[in-house]
């Protein structure tokens, strides 16, 4: 018999889906409670307030200059 082999959503890892692997569609049982927790953690989020010191404006100084003629 061969089994599918699926990515786990969580991390990537190939799994094969078989009826024995009870933590599919996820790798381990790890994986499937990171995967509860990211469901909670989003329910819970808090809204993040970003600073825009980070934004940094793509100016293009080798467009404006000046071309020699
Ligand atoms: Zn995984």
């Amino acid at each position: 018999m061969k089994a599918k082999l699926v990515a786990c959503p969580q991390c990537g890892t190939g799994i094969e889906w078989t009826p024995e692997n009870r933590y599919r569609p996820f790798c381990s049982e790890r994986c499937k409670m990171i995967d509860l927790g990211a469901w909670a953690t989003e329910r819970y989020r808090v809204p993040v307030t970003e600073t825009d010191d980070t934004e940094v404006p793509d100016e293009n100084p080798e467009d404006d200059r000046p071309r020699p003629n």
